[in-house]
């Protein structure tokens, strides 16, 4: 079994989880995964990177698929006996001129950005190691969209009392309102996305809490942030950052020293803490 240190960061053939790659490849000093769903276009970025100087290693991995993930988790166990980094980076966004219908854009959102980084989660953060590292990228619209849910939902996501069981009858029940077409009767926002990254931030805060009452002694962080308005596939030509830029408030986070007890449990955008 390998003692090299080991990093995994999801979604990471192309846009901001690339970039993710490229500065863990300099930075950490250890074996760095760029995962993708699909091979053809995991090995061409990994090839990218090599063109650069850098070497990261691959590995398949589709977050909605729980067989994919298990043989993500069963490798990560047997080859370095767990994780040291996990960059839960994969997600998707359909645009905002999309016709798809509603009802469906919130089944498929949720299904990827919440209930595919939980899985992902659920698998990998018993194998992360003492003083490892979890960062969530979740996005500002969690906090503009929590901003659109009554108060009673907003009163259950700021909660620190909410079960991970709790969150994920919340999520499930938006993809049934919006079937019923009832979701804003119901309280919820008019975004699907906004939605699924609600939960991928109040999934992190849950998270943090278990480590604190499960893990003490681990120093293990857990946080969520947004990597910012980023020019990618998702976010279009028009946004602010490069990948790069995207990057560095998760790979900070990825890489806060052993040292540090802070921050955890937290949201984070260009490497401060925010407001939940
Ligand atoms: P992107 O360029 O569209 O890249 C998304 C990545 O996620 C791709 O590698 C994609 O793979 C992968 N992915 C999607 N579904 C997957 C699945 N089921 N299993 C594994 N990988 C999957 O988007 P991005 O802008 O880099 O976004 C990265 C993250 O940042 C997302 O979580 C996004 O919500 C968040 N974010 C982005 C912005 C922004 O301005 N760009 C702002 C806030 C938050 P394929 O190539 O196979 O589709």
């Amino acid at each position: 079994m390998s003692s090299v240190p080991v990093a995994v960061v999801t979604g990471s053939n192309k846009g901001i989880g690339l970039a993710i790659v490229r500065a863990l490849c300099k930075e950490f000093p250890g074996d760095v995964y760029l995962t993708s769903r699909d091979p053809g276009r995991g090995q061409a970025a990994v090839a990218q990177l090599q063109q650069e100087g850098l070497q990261p290693l691959f590995h398949q991995l589709d977050i909605d698929d729980p067989r994919s993930i298990r043989a993500l988790r069963d490798f990560l166990r047997d080859k370095y006996g767990g994780l040291n980094v996990l960059v839960n980076n994969a997600g998707i966004a359909f645009k905002v001129h999309d016709t798809t219908p509603f009802a469906v854009q919130a089944e498929v959102t949720l299904k990827t950005n919440f209930f595919g980084t939980r899985n992902v989660c659920t698998e990998l953060l018993p194998l992360m190691k003492p003083y490892g590292r979890v960062v969530n990228v979740s996005s500002m619209v969690s906090s503009s969209a929590l901003g659109g849910c009554s108060q009673e939902l907003q009163q259950k996501f700021r909660s620190d009392a909410i079960t991970e069981d709790e969150l994920v009858q919340l999520m499930t029940k938006f993809v049934e309102d919006t079937k019923k077409g009832i979701h804003e009767k119901e309280g919820w926002p008019n975004t699907a996305y906004g939605v699924s990254k609600i939960g991928v931030t109040v999934l992190s805060r849950i998270q943090a809490r278990l480590l604190n009452e499960q893990r003490k002694g681990n120093h293990i962080l857990l946080n969520a942030c947004c990597p910012g308005w980023v020019r990618t596939d998702m976010a279009g030509p028009k946004a602010t950052k490069s990948p790069d830029e995207g990057a560095e408030t998760p790979v900070y986070l990825a890489l806060l020293p052993s040292s540090a007890d802070a921050p955890h449990g937290q949201f984070v955008s260009n490497k401060t803490v925010r407001a939940w």
